[in-house]
């Protein structure tokens, strides 16, 4: 599938399975330059590990607000600053 490479669990030294990839960490208030990270978990110990998302590089930086978002997806922010500035006019 992905060409990653294989997450080995320090204590078992099986493969990690992927759980949760591209996760943003920190609170939405602080969304900018959010860090996203991979989330693994062993099968045998559960183990969980959290590993910088290799996908970061898919990220852009929003021209309006600044603020990095995946490549292939809006950006959040300004969707939601566009929701509340279609109520007034300034
Ligand atoms: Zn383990
Ligand atoms: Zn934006």
């Amino acid at each position: 599938m992905e060409n990653k490479a294989v997450k080995m669990c320090p204590h078992c030294y099986v493969p990690m399975e992927e759980k949760v990839a591209n996760y943003p960490m920190g609170s939405a208030l602080l969304s900018v330059d959010r860090f996203h990270v991979d989330i693994y978990c062993c099968p045998q110990c559960k183990l969980v590990k959290l590993f910088a998302a290799e996908a970061e590089d898919n990220l852009v930086k929003c021209p309006v607000c600044g603020t990095m978002h995946p490549k292939n997806e809006k950006c959040a922010i300004c969707a939601l600053n566009t929701a509340f500035d279609g109520r007034h006019n300034n």
